[in-house]
C-alpha cells in the first residue's frame, strides 16, 4: 500500500505575504508537493490564469459547490468566497503526494478540524510596523483602512495559538527554508511512518 502523502497548510494573517512565500516554495523548494489550486469568485487580476493561480468562478457556482459538499473549507474575504475544492485534496494525498494549501485562518481552522494530521504553519511579520508598510504599499487604502486592516491582523495573530508552527516571514528565501525544515521533520514524525515498519517486521 501507498504511503500517504501529507497535508501542508500555511496561513496567517492577511498582508504578511502568504501568496510570495508560496510562490517561492513551489518555485525553489527541494520539497516535491502538490499545490491545491484554490476557488474563488474574485475577478482575475491582470497576469492571472484560471486553474493556475485559481479556478475562477461565478457566485452560484460556488454555492452549489458548498451545497454539493465538494468544499474541504470556504471563507468569504473582502466580499469574495475564497475555498479549497475537497476532491484534488483526497486524490492527491491517498496517491501518496504531499498537499500544500495556502489559505487565510478561517478556512485554516475548517482544515484543523477535518484533517487534523495536516501540517499548520502560521506564517508571521517579523514586527507589526513592517506589516502596517506591507498593507501601505499593497494598495491605494486610505489611512482609516489601513487602520481597520491592522486591527483584523492583530486579531488573526491571536489565531496563532491553533497551528503547529510560526514562521516568521522576514526574508522570502529564509521562510521558505523554515518551512522546509518543518516538512522535513514531519515526515519522520513516528505516527506517519510507523505502518510502514509495522509491516517491515510482520506485525498487524
Ligand atoms: P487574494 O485575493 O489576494 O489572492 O487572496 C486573498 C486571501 O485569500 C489571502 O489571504 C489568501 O491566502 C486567501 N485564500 C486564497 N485561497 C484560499 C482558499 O482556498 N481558502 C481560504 N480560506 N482562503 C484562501
Amino acid at each position: 500500500m501507498l504511503a500517504r502523502g501529507m497535508l501542508i497548510v500555511l496561513s496567517g494573517p492577511s498582508g504578511v505575504g502568504k501568496g510570495t512565500v508560496r510562490e517561492a516554495m513551489l518555485k525553489e523548494s527541494i520539497n516535491k508537493f502538490k499545490y491545491s489550486v484554490s476557488m474563488t469568485t474574485r475577478p482575475m487580476r491582470p497576469g492571472e490564469k484560471n486553474g493556475i493561480d485559481y479556478f475562477f468562478c461565478s457566485k452560484n457556482e460556488f454555492e452549489e459547490k458548498i451545497r454539493q459538499g465538494e468544499m474541504l473549507e470556504y471563507a468569504r474575504y473582502v466580499d469574495n468566497y475564497y475555498g479549497t475544492p475537497l476532491r484534488y485534496v483526497q486524490d492527491t494525498l491517498a496517491s501518496g503526494n504531499d498537499v500544500f494549501l495556502e489559505i487565510e485562518v478561517k478556512g485554516a481552522m475548517q482544515v484543523r478540524k477535518k484533517m487534523p494530521d495536516g501540517v499548520f504553519i502560521f506564517l508571521t511579520p517579523p514586527d507589526l510596523a513592517s506589516l502596517r508598510s506591507r498593507i501601505t504599499h499593497r494598495g491605494s487604502e486610505d489611512s482609516t483602512t489601513i487602520d481597520k486592516r491592522m486591527e483584523k491582523a492583530r486579531q488573526e495573530i491571536k489565531m496563532m495559538s491553533n497551528y503547529d508552527y510560526a514562521v516568521v516571514n522576514d526574508e522570502v528565501p529564509k521562510a521558505v527554508k523554515r518551512i522546509e525544515q518543518i516538512v522535513n521533520s514531519e515526515h519522520l514524525r513516528v505516527s506517519r511512518v510507523i505502518d510502514s515498519y509495522r509491516k517491515m517486521i510482520g506485525d498487524k
